[in-house]
């Protein structure tokens, strides 16, 4: 919901429940239905493609073969045209003795003379069978006799290696079905009946349009408060995807006579409009006000029970089918395959997607909206009995999720949770379940890419799933990873880690990673001081900002303990990772928090070291044998890991 700075508080949010009001939220079904029944039924426009044009694309027309392929009784092998009948008698001990013809059939050599009895003709592989000749002698079954006899020392059947006409595609046989899509073996039957064009589904022009003040496209620099648009790409690639052929038009800032003209511009140019932002009804938020201008009936659907994506809007504008996808980059995506992708193959010619899918089983409990069909997105692993899925839950504005996870799953509009332990069904992103060859499950570091680099490079396909240190010791007893990365302080003995290892695993040091003070480096407060004087330096100035770490991360026990009990100006300020914690020092929004050297020299920041945290590896010993187990610890003690670890500031135990 965005808000116009314009209102005071109370009208602003008047304002936003009038909107709401209008918010009429569909089921993901009712949306869907509406949707194509203000589509469908339609014909699917076609046009005529070269052959050589025709790849992807639906047939438009029933192919029927219009000639015998072969055209012709043809010879699968070298050797001799001859009369079985000649040959009934031969054996080993009873050579048959036949006179050859006077012409030899090559590949495209019409025969001219008759196969009488006692007669053989040489003729070549794929030479056309010459008259009176019934079977084909192999060259190697044959021996010569002089120059103008050959000896048959075995009986042949009739049709001996020969192929007939028609026999692999007859004429008048129905070749290939309208809705086919043309791939390289339906090219070659085409070829192989000497088709050169087809009729084929227009690809439908689908124009995309990105909105928001805030997008810059890649490759150009980004401003401050700016982000990069990612719908526009991954739309239009997802378009292409599906049969439709992306226009992509850029983005458009949210300026309602600009976006309107842009929006009318692309309808008139193509068959079907997607944009993206915009949808929630704020006063920033012009699209869907600016479709019921477009064309009749206008906006069918606008909020449906998805989650991630309920501010989807549907339309239809003169039969045009026209989309508001959320901002979103992972919302856009999952309600652009859920619900956009059907109608657009529909516009295609193509069959519906059929997505391939795996049962495996959730490991941990995941909570879930009433009321909103859920996503999930999800990592897989091989247990101990069968597949288990990991979800991601990096939330909807996470765009890496989708690169990272291999499929995902539904939860029910009427679910408020999956409950672990449950079988789900798991919707893949690719044809085939990828296993990896080596899982790691817990507290997630940037070193560790340095290390897994190694094995990458050999071929050796490592999941990383991060789901901190204790999540990754649960997984590691239940048998679901080969290492989980700890970094796990005890208060009693004062060591790290091995005093949290349980029966079936064992400790494999990794690396030391230094936490300490970051600040910006022309901050004058912090310069030469240690980290328990730079703290008590930022808690006598008020106007010192920190930033905070969340609870139970282990560098939330180190600023606790550095605070002694002080709450300072920022400590509600709590971001998941240490990279937040350095971009908000960067950004002047905090002017000291705590993180790790590597993050802080990456970010140009000033560092004072504090403690030294042991980040370990708990080895399930069962899992030990498995070579790309031993891979990963061979490259934990490489001499290239090591110095790669060395170079960004961590240090190998
Ligand atoms: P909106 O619906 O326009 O309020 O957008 C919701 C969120 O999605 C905001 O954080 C936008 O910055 C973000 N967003 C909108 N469009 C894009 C885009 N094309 N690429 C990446 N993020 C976007
Ligand atoms: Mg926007």
């Amino acid at each position: 919901m965005d808000f116009d700075m314009s209102m005071n508080p109370q009208s602003q949010i008047r304002s936003a429940l009038e909107q709401e009001q209008f918010l009429k939220i569909l089921s993901r079904e009712e949306a869907l239905a509406r949707f194509q029944a203000a589509l469908f039924p339609r014909a699917v426009p076609s046009e005529k493609r070269k052959l050589g044009d025709a790849l992807g694309v639906a047939l438009a027309e029933d192919i029927t073969a219009p000639i015998d392929v072969p055209p012709f009784d043809r010879s699968n092998v070298d050797g001799f045209a001859v009369r079985s009948a000649d040959l009934a008698a031969a054996g080993e001990g009873a050579p048959r003795r036949l006179t050859p013809n006077g012409e030899t059939i090559h590949c495209g050599t019409a025969p001219r003379m008759q196969v009488a009895a006692g007669t053989a003709t040489p003729i070549a592989t794929g030479g056309p069978l010459p008259r009176g000749a019934d079977a084909v002698v192999m060259v190697e079954h044959t021996q010569p006799v002089g120059s103008d006899a050959i000896d048959v020392r075995r009986a042949v059947s009739p049709g001996q290696f020969v192929s007939y006409a028609g026999s692999d595609i007859a004429r008048g046989e129905a070749l290939l079905r309208a809705g086919t899509i043309i791939g390289s073996r339906e090219i070659g039957m085409l070829a192989a009946c000497g088709i050169a064009e087809v009729l084929v589904a227009r690809k439908p022009r689908v124009a995309v349009v990105s909105t928001g003040d805030e997008l810059v496209q890649p490759g150009e620099m980004l401003a401050p408060a700016a982000i990069y648009d990612t719908n526009g790409a991954i739309v239009a690639a997802a378009i292409d995807e599906n049969g439709g052929e992306a226009i992509f038009l850029g983005a458009i800032p949210d300026d309602e006579t600009k976006l309107e003209s842009a929006m009318r511009r692309a309808l008139a140019e193509s068959d079907m409009l997607v944009l993206s932002g915009g949808t929630s009804k704020g006063a920033g938020d012009l699209s869907h006000r600016i479709i019921g201008r477009l064309g009749q009936p206008g906006i069918i659907a606008h909020g449906v029970a998805l989650k991630p994506g309920k501010p989807l809007c549907l339309a239809v504008c003169d039969g045009k089918p026209v989309v508001i996808l959320p901002g979103f980059p992972t919302s856009a995506m999952f309600t652009f395959h859920d619900m956009i992708v059907p109608v657009l193959r529909k516009l295609a010619g193509l069959p519906p997607r059929s997505d391939a899918k795996v049962n495996a089983t959730v490991p941990v409990r995941i909570a879930s909206e009433l009321g909103r069909t859920e996503f999930v997105m999800v990592s897989l692993v091989e247990g101990r009995d069968g597949l288990i899925a990991y979800p991601s839950g990096k939330g909807s504005g996470a765009i890496t999720s989708f690169a990272q996870a291999d499929g995902f799953l539904r939860i029910d509009a009427l679910a408020d949770q999956m409950q672990a332990g449950t079988e789900a069904e798991v919707t893949l992103f690719t044809p085939h379940v990828r296993v990896p060859d080596l899982v790691i499950v817990g507290s997630h570091c940037t070193g560790l890419d340095l290390v897994t680099a190694q094995l990458a490079h050999a071929g050796l396909t490592v999941r990383s799933i991060a789901v901190g240190s204790l999540g990754g010791l649960a997984a590691a007893r239940r048998g679901e990873c080969d290492f989980a990365p700890i970094h796990l302080f005890d208060d009693k003995s004062e060591t790290y880690n091995s005093p949290y290892l349980v029966e079936g695993l064992e400790l494999v040091p990794g690396w030391r990673r230094m936490q300490g003070i970051v600040f910006r480096k022309d901050d004058r407060r912090f310069e030469g001081l240690g980290a328990k004087e730079a703290v008590a330096a930022a808690l006598a100035d008020p106007a010192c900002i920190m930033v905070n770490r969340n609870q139970g991360a282990g560098t939330r026990i180190l600023i606790d303990r550095l605070l002694g009990g002080a709450r300072p100006e920022g400590y509600w300020n709590q971001p998941r990772s240490h990279n937040a914690v350095a971009a908000a020092v960067a950004q002047h929004r905090a002017d000291w928090g705590m993180t790790i050297a590597p993050v802080a020299q990456a970010a140009g920041l000033g560092f004072i070291p504090f403690a030294e945290e042991h980040y370990d590896f708990a080895l399930v010993t069962a899992r030990k044998d498995r070579p790309a187990v031993q891979a990963f610890l061979d490259a934990l003690g490489s001499n290239e890991a090591r110095a790669a670890l060395e170079r960004v500031g961590f240090r190998p135990a």
